[in-house]
């Protein structure tokens, strides 16, 4: 993860959970974009140079998870399988395989399968070729610069150590040039090598983000391919933003309210 979520981790109380995690820390990038390799820092301030985070996704999500429900929120696990509408057709709540759930707002963090976009029929617009990112997780010991990402003339390939001798690859390309399943970096192809998965991370954006009742936040709002690390990040501070903006408008109609009654009592 780029090092610019340490400021939003820090402002949602988590930074110091992640701190414990001992998640590998990095202060630069090695950069082979069309030429030779070079050492590429994110950049310091007065406390020091900016480090980005070698987060295990599960451990990090679940983190956030147990961060959100000892403040309080309630945590259900099952699928979100539709919409309810008010009688004015804006957005009032789910149905979920775990029953219905009524909310004055719903905000839709369903990554790239756009759960809320398919189900209020919000066009996905796309701005890139269809890109597909196959990735994978080899084990052993390499001499390789970490991370690192460098490109070709078929797409790029980001390598990084994300815990002692365990690598993560990802390797984009447009869909016709996808490698096929078997195939992992040069340098790691004698290694130890876990199965790889791929995803579509064609550049793309719903035509509506926001609307009467919903937000839609993170990759389920706007899909970018991973060059620059920055898709976790994107999804914490949009997620803030909605809440933001919820809390505004729930205080300005509580103040409206008030206000109301106020006037009626004299
Ligand atoms: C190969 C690869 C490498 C990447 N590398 C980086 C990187 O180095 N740094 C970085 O910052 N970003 C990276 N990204 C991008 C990053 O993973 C995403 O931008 C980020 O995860 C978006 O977060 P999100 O919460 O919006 O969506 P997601 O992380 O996709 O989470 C969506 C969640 O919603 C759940 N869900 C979906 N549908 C439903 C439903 N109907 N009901 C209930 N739950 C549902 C899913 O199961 C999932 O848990 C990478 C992406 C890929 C594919």
């Amino acid at each position: 993860m780029h090092p610019g979520i340490e400021p939003l981790l820090d402002r949602l109380g988590v930074a110091d959970h992640l701190h414990a995690a001992g998640y590998v820390r990095h202060t630069e990038v090695w950069s082979g974009w069309g030429g030779a390799m070079q050492f590429v820092p994110y950049g310091e301030d007065a406390n020091g140079p900016w480090q980005g985070y070698q987060a295990i996704r599960a451990d990090f999500d679940h983190r956030l998870l147990e961060s959100a429900r000892t403040r309080g929120a309630h945590v259900l696990a099952g699928k979100v399988t539709g919409v309810l509408f008010t009688t004015s057709d804006e957005v009032a709540g789910v149905m979920t395989s775990e029953g219905l759930v009524q909310a004055t707002y719903v905000i839709d963090c369903s990554g790239g399968s756009h759960t809320l976009a398919r189900h209020l029929r919000i066009p996905m617009m796309r701005y890139s070729p269809q890109l597909v990112a196959r990735f994978g997780y080899v084990n052993g010991c390499f001499n390789h610069p970490s991370p690192s990402i460098c490109s070709d003339q078929d797409g790029w390939i980001w390598i990084a150590e994300v815990e002692p001798h365990r690598y993560q690859w990802t390797r984009v390309t447009e869909a016709h040039n996808r490698p096929d399943l078997t195939w992992i970096p040069y340098g790691f192809r004698d290694s130890e090598a876990e199965s790889s998965r791929s995803a579509d991370v064609t550049w793309r954006l719903a035509k509506t983000v926001a609307g009467p009742g919903y937000f839609l936040v993170g990759d389920s709002a706007t899909v970018l391919d991973p060059s620059s690390s920055h898709g976790v990040l994107r999804a914490i501070m949009s997620g803030m933003m909605a809440a933001h903006l919820v809390i505004q408008r729930l205080c300005h109609e509580a103040d409206a309210q008030m206000c109301a009654r106020s006037i009626k009592s004299g």
